[in-house]
């Protein structure tokens, strides 16, 4: 029988338990029990944050007023929520993921498959390292991907969108993501690629930064076309040159095009690079996060600067003008104005 832990409970976290519970109730081959790790913190009210979970069915700070389902048990200690899983479904920011994974290693089943919800990479000294294949390696299991135009409080709301599964090798595992995944209103497709569906997910949150800088700036609908559609060629550019193996055809899944649409138009990263833009870059990107989005986090502005390491150690600077932009606007070199200004130095093809 399959036994599943969510190892996170963010805002997206929270979603994935939702939808996860509403399986595990209904397929015979997964126990009911969905287990959560909470990162614990104490509430306003002097509670703590997991126990107002497991009392209210809900998650109060990152989801307020959306049932969870009463099969999901938050729990507050990573050790014991991963130990009794075979099927470990990870949703953190990506920063957090390092860490996470080497309280994790050596604790959890050997039979254990995993999958990344995770938008984001690490960069280390011999290079980027996508979070798929840190948990891979680490925790030495088998890790497939799940990204997709995927805005969580949209999906709270039981309202219909998609999301693809990468895999690599191991169908069977993905084709399991899927059924623990996909309900009415959540349509989920596999494709064997795991690194396509992954770059695409940790590289459109840069192009949504840019996105909300042309908001702030109140540049229009014309030019936020344009800055997505040459953040999508640089998005397939860096892809291809990092894995030469990522497919076309999986940009335009829901990871892609359809992700990168719906981050720029709605998303946070969109959200907090507008106000970032609006106030001249004079408010740091730490400040706005804190204040817009009250602990949530944002994955564009560490992933540029991570993008932005790869460039550099490559000499690919010139070949990605965008999340170069993006990048030295974020980190006050310059104004947000510079977003439009990029293009003057376009390089002639990719
Ligand atoms: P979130 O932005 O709501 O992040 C907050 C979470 O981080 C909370 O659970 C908090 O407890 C935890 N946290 C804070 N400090 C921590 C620490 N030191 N160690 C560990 N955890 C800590 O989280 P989210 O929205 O669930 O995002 C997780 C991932 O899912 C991200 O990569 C994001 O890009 C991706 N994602 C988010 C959405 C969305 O709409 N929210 C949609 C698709 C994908
Ligand atoms: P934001 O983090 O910008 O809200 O994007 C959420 C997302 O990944 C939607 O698919």
């Amino acid at each position: 029988m399959n036994k599943v832990t969510i190892v996170g409970s963010g805002n997206w976290g929270s979603v994935a338990a939702k939808l996860i519970a509403s399986n595990t109730l209904k397929l015979s081959s997964f126990h009911d029990e969905v287990r959560m790790w909470v990162f614990e913190e104490t509430l306003p009210t002097g509670e703590k944050l997991t126990e107002v979970i497991n009392q209210t069915n809900e998650n109060v700070k990152y989801l307020p007023g959306v049932k969870l389902g009463k099969n999901v048990v938050a729990d507050p200690d990573l050790e014991s929520a991963v130990k009794d899983a075979n099927m470990l479904v990870f949703v953190t920011p990506h920063q957090f993921m390092e860490g996470i994974c080497k309280r994790v290693a050596g604790k959890i089943r050997t039979d254990a498959e995993g999958i990344s919800l995770v938008k984001g990479m690490e960069v280390k000294k011999e290079g980027p390292c996508m979070i798929s294949t840190l948990i891979s390696n680490q925790l030495g299991i088998n890790c497939s991907v799940l990204m997709g135009a995927n805005i969580a409080n949209e999906i709270a709301m039981e309202k219909f969108s998609e999301a693809t599964v990468g895999y690599s090798q191991n169908k069977e595992a993905a084709e399991k993501w899927v059924q623990l995944f996909n309900t009415p209103y959540f349509n989920v497709t596999s494709v064997q690629d795991v690194e396509g569906v992954e770059m695409c997910g940790t590289l459109k949150n840069i192009v949504a930064v840019a996105a909300g800088f042309v908001d702030g700036l109140e540049m229009g609908n014309n030019t936020k076309a344009a800055i997505m559609r040459i953040g999508l060629k640089e998005m397939i550019a860096f892809s291809r040159l990092l894995f030469p193996s990522v497919k076309d055809s999986t940009f335009f899944e829901s990871c892609g095009v359809a992700d990168l649409i719906t981050t720029c138009m709605g998303g946070r990263n969109r959200k907090v690079a507008e106000a970032y833009a609006k106030n001249g870059g004079k408010r740091s990107f730490e400040e706005l996060e804190a204040e817009i989005l009250r602990g949530q986090k944002l994955q564009g502005v560490l992933t540029a600067k991570e993008v932005y390491e790869v460039l550099t150690a490559r000499g690919w600077v010139e070949l990605f003008p965008l999340f170069r932009a993006v990048y030295e606007i974020s980190t006050g070199v310059q104004p947000p104005s510079a977003i439009v200004e990029f293009s003057n130095n376009k390089p002639s093809s990719h």
